[in-house]
Order: structure tokens, then C-alpha cells, then sequence
């Protein structure tokens, strides 16, 4: 199952990441870029690149590859139409930050019943060929879907690609994935953008600028294109998580203009702060992919923490 071929649509900080990584894992790994300059860079780095999508998907239909979409979400639908055309029986996955609207648009093309959506949890303010890096998910959370239509063997061809990437694989639903990404990552990019944009308006506050304005800040370097992507395909989540920050943060404007101490949200604030530094991943080893109910176990399994740092068995491997 790991030696399935392996062929990456968008070879930016992402996909260039996971073909970079799947090839030190020793996996065959080819792919599409749309830019010429970042093909010869691929190249010339020793990669199996291309700027025609036509010749990269039909070559992927030939062996059978896995299919991993690492284009931008508006870029999807144009991508997935010609994955329906040339390469409809290929297993397929994607790096979507936003999973339920990436959903939607594979089973408007017809090709949920190949389609195992991805999110791997880690990344830079960079883009493009360049910024890639072989161990960038090394450790990192690579969400992996559980939804009610997900196959088994495509599910595990997944995994074992995420693994091979040596990330640590989590299993949720994508409607679950996009409420916890609107709080842990676009609400983020929401508050740092504004906090840059305020300073950014202070005489002299960049001179003073230091650790807290550099850490709060940093992932407002982000391509301007994909941050909006990412929010405002995820709109519906990130408006409850946006208007509970807005409330917290009223209440200490209240008690700052009123005299009085901070102390609810700074306390509540710290406690969960430290609750996180001490959250346990226990490892995912008893599921059998593939048995009675394993989406909702795995699903079960991630909500509470859990991870699959090593493969797990599937009921053709168990025999
Ligand atoms: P990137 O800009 O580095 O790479 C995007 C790639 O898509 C480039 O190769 C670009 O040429 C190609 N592309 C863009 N528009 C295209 C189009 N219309 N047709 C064909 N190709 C097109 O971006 P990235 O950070 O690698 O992001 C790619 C995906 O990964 C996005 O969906 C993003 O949400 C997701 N993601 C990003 C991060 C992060 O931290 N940057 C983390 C996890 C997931």
C-alpha cells in the first residue's frame, strides 16, 4: 500500500513540502506546477515536475496514483474538473485548510467516492517551490477525514502517506476539523492582522516592537490571497468564535475604563493556556480500519486527543 505512486497537484509550500518528504520516504512522487519558473526549480532540485496538468493526471490515471490536490480552495473546482476527466478512479486527497466547502465541491463533480480530505497542521508565512521543506510536518497534526462516505483503503493510502511525511495523523469529521480550525487557526490570522494593523498605526511602536508584537503578529506575513481563503470560505464557524473574543475583549475594555481589575479574562486566558502545555496526545492502537463503525471511532478517538503515530491495521491486513 505505501508504494502506491504519488502525484501532487501544486507544488508550493505545501505540496513542494509533501513531495519533498514523500520522496525522502522513498515513496515514486511526481507533480503539476502551473508556473514554469517553479518547474525548472523542481527540476533542477531533482524532482519529477511538469507544467501540464493533462500529462501529470494522465500519467497518474496509467499507475494508479494518489492524487493530492495543493492548490489554493479557489483554485479547486478548475482542478477537479479535470481530475474527473482524466484520472475519475484515482484515490484523492487535498491539504485544504477548510474541509466542508472542499467536501461540497468533490461531490459536485462526482468524485466523493475517491476523495479522503486532508489538513496538515503546519506551515510558514512563505509560499511557493521554494519555501518547501522536507520535514515540515515532521510532528506536526495531519487531519485526515472520517466523514460517512470515506473508504477504508483510500483512508489508509492517506495515512500512510501522512505518516510516511512523519506527521501524526488525526482522524475528525469536516465539520468538526472547521469549528476547531476557525478557533486554533483563522481566528489567529483574524486577531493578528488586526493587532499588526494597530500598531502599525502607533508612533514609534515598531521601534519598540519585541517577542509578544513578533509571536501575536506572525502569521499576519501570510499571503494575503489565503488567509482571505481560508476565513471567508470557513465564515460560518469563525462568526461564533469571532463574536466570543469580541466579548471577552469588551468585558476587559469595561473594566479597564471602569477601574477595575482584569482579572476574569487574563485568569481564564492563562488557565487554558496551561491546560494546553500539559494536553496529552495518548496514541490511536486499537482501531481496525475498515471494521464496524471505525469512522466513528476514530472520530471519537480524535475529539478526545488521541493521534495514529503508526499504521494502523485494516481488516485486509488483520486477514
Ligand atoms: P502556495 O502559494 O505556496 O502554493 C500554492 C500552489 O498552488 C502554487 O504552486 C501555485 O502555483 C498553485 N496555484 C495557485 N492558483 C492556481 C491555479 N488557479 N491553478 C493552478 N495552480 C494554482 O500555497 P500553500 O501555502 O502551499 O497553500 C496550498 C494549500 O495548502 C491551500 O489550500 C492552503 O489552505 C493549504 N495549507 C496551507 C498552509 C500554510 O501554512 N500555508 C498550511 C496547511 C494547509
Amino acid at each position: 500500500m505505501t508504494n502506491t505512486p504519488v502525484c501532487v497537484i501544486g507544488l508550493g509550500l505545501i505540496g513542494g513540502s509533501v513531495m519533498r518528504a514523500a520522496a525522502a520516504a522513498g515513496r515514486e512522487v511526481f507533480g503539476y506546477n502551473r508556473s514554469v519558473d517553479a518547474v525548472q526549480a523542481a527540476t533542477a532540485d531533482g524532482f519529477d515536475a511538469t507544467e501540464d496538468l493533462d500529462e501529470a493526471l494522465t500519467r497518474a490515471a496509467k499507475e494508479n496514483a494518489l492524487i493530492v490536490l495543493a492548490v489554493p480552495g479557489p483554485a479547486l473546482a478548475q482542478m477537479l474538473g479535470r481530475v474527473r476527466d482524466l484520472a475519475p478512479q484515482c484515490p484523492l486527497t487535498d491539504v485544504t485548510s477548510v474541509k466542508s466547502c472542499v467536501l461540497d465541491e468533490v461531490r459536485a463533480v462526482g468524485l466523493l467516492d475517491r476523495f479522503v480530505g486532508g489538513h496538515p497542521m503546519a506551515g510558514t508565512a512563505e509560499s511557493g517551490w521554494a519555501a518547501g521543506d522536507a520535514r515540515l510536518f515532521v510532528g506536526a497534526p495531519w487531519v485526515i477525514s472520517v466523514d460517512d462516505h470515506v473508504d477504508p483503503d483510500i483512508w489508509t493510502l492517506v495515512m500512510n502517506l501522512a505518516l510516511d511525511c512523519g506527521a501524526v495523523v488525526v482522524p475528525a469529521r469536516s465539520d468538526e476539523h472547521d469549528a476547531a480550525a476557525a478557533t486554533i487557526s483563522h481566528l489567529p490570522h483574524l486577531l493578528a492582522e488586526a493587532l499588526a494593523a494597530t500598531a502599525g498605526e502607533v508612533p514609534l511602536a515598531f521601534a519598540l516592537a519585541a517577542g509578544s508584537f513578533r509571536d501575536g503578529t506572525r502569521v499576519a506575513a501570510t499571503a494575503p490571497d489565503l488567509v482571505r481563503a481560508m476565513c471567508e470560505a470557513n465564515a460560518d464557524q469563525v462568526l461564533p468564535v469571532l463574536d466570543r473574543t469580541l466579548h471577552l475583549l469588551n468585558l476587559a475594555r469595561a473594566a479597564l475604563a471602569e477601574g477595575n481589575p482584569l482579572t476574569e479574562l487574563v485568569d481564564a486566558g492563562h488557565a487554558a493556556r496551561v491546560r494546553y502545555d500539559s494536553f496529552s496526545r495518548p496514541e490511536i492502537v486499537t482501531i481496525v480500519v475498515g471494521e464496524n463503525n471505525w469512522r466513528e471511532e476514530l472520530a471519537a478517538e480524535g475529539r478526545a486527543g488521541g493521534v495514529i503515530r503508526s499504521a494502523l491495521p485494516t481488516l485486509d491486513s488483520r486477514g
